[in-house]
């Protein structure tokens, strides 16, 4: 150890679930007496906590991988643990291009952490731990949770793993089978958080419209939101992620009647492609996308409707191509991700036929941007002079007498304020649109 408080930190990025995992491993560590540290070269337990929903992540872990080498020639009792869905995927493979890795520690290990590193500084082990849960009959296995530090905002998983299949996606082989977490335990974190000052919570899942099946209490996800619009103090609700295929009547009527749900979806379509859809295993057709899209729009009239893009899926034509630019005109997403496809290993995706070059799936992806810039543009611009609700969550970055919060409707909003406004809800007018979201003025009626 380096200094007389032992210190770590956690090189992370990702998704949101990753996010909860690098917020869990850093609050176990912080209970075990260490100091967090923002960089790799003052910590004595560095954490890569990997992603592979995509091959970018991965290259960047194997990369960050070459620079832990070097500080771990120069260090050697410095502990290297590498965790997330990477870890899970590749297990000890790992050991045969980074055999310095101390700790390799599977997406439901993470609670495991206090014992393995118990192990390695005494005996200098080197260790893995990836089990995953299984579904038992009558009641499903979910990672135990730890005290969470005090914030305005914060995630709250639901459930975990996923039984979808997507054809492109490792989720289902690096976080298991779905389980959804006991109602009680998320009502019970989520009244702590709001006693640590928390207004607005995000519940998160792979599929979160799945929320309650296969636990032993009937139960699902929109009767966990009318539960948690009781709870005092909590301000906002959202979540992440919904599949198509399970956006129920009863979800959307719960949005439209719980004051505390957000007005925003997230629902990705990935595809405007029939063909392509099925090939990705998704289980719907555009046209059954498109009309409950409809059913949500006529009941909750002002929601914003985000999505996920994933063009040049192999075998995907010019007409698939342009049946997806179609969708999106008709559609008019709020925002999207936009994704190139690449092949993961490990995924039915990664063996089909007919990929497709790198330069057309990248001249498509530009095409997929203009459009959708071009219609977040055209939205963002036709709402100016409308007063939206900002949760102040802090002062601009790039501009200190600024603050910056979320509409409802989950765009950024900045407008002139100080760090007295942080926490508090404000009307803000829209007086200038952007890509990203407005720059705006205080209703002087707040
Ligand atoms: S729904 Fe599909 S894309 Fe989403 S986590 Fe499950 S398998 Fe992956």
């Amino acid at each position: 150890m380096n200094s007389t408080v032992p210190t770590f930190t956690v090189l992370t990025w990702g998704c949101q679930m990753n996010e909860d995992d690098s917020e869990q491993i850093a609050s176990l560590m912080t209970r075990l007496g260490y100091q967090r540290v923002a960089s790799a070269l003052e910590a004595d337990v560095v954490f890569l906590n990997t992603c592979s929903v995509r091959a970018k992540p991965e290259h960047k872990a194997k990369s960050k991988l070459g620079e832990l080498r070097i500080l771990k020639q120069q260090n050697p009792d410095l502990i290297v643990a590498v965790c997330g869905c990477m870890a899970q995927k590749e297990g000890e493979r790992i050991r045969s291009y980074a055999p310095f890795v101390d700790l390799i520690i599977g997406t439901a290990n993470i609670h495991q952490i206090p014992g393995l590193l118990h192990r390695i500084t005494e005996n200098r082990d080197r260790i893995s731990a990836l089990e995953l849960p299984r579904v038992e009959d009558d009641e499903p296995t979910v990672p135990i949770r730890v005290e969470r530090t005090p914030r305005l905002k914060a995630f709250v998983p639901i459930m975990y793993g996923c039984d979808n299949f997507c054809a492109y996606c490792v989720v289902p082989f690096t976080r298991g089978p779905e389980r959804s977490r006991p109602m009680a335990d998320i009502l019970a974190e989520v009244e702590r958080l709001v006693g640590g000052g928390c207004k607005e919570v995000t519940l998160l899942g792979q599929n979160v419209n799945n929320y309650g099946q296969g636990r032993r209490e009937p139960t699902d996800f929109p009767t966990l939101l009318y539960r948690l619009n009781d709870v005092p103090g909590i301000e906002r609700i959202r979540f992440t992620t919904s599949h198509p295929k399970d956006l129920s009547d009863g979800l959307i009527r719960a949005m439209a009647e719980l004051p505390k749900v957000c007005e925003h979806l997230h629902l990705p379509v990935q595809s405007g492609s029939d063909a392509v859809l099925a090939r990705m295993n998704r289980r719907y057709t555009s046209a059954q996308y498109l009309q409950r899209l409809t059913k949500l729009r006529d009941t909750v009239p002002d929601i914003a409707v985000t999505t996920d893009l994933l063009v040049g899926f192999p075998g995907e034509t010019d007409e698939d191509f342009e049946a997806t630019l179609r969708l999106v005109e008709e559609v008019r997403f709020d925002e999207a991700f936009m994704f190139a496809f690449s092949p993961m290993s490990g995924t039915a995706a990664a063996d089909m036929p007919d990929q497709l070059s790198d330069p057309v799936r990248h001249e498509r992806l530009l095409l997929l941007i203009e459009l959708q810039n071009r219609i977040t543009a055209e939205i963002n611009h036709s709402q100016l002079g409308m007063i939206f609700e900002i949760l102040v969550e802090g002062v601009s970055r790039r501009d200190s007498t600024k603050v910056t919060g979320l509409t409802r409707t989950n765009k950024t909003m900045n407008f002139t304020g100080d760090a007295g406004l942080i926490g508090l809800m404000v009307s803000v007018r829209a007086v200038k649109p952007h890509i990203w979201g407005f720059m705006g003025e205080a209703d002087s009626g707040r």
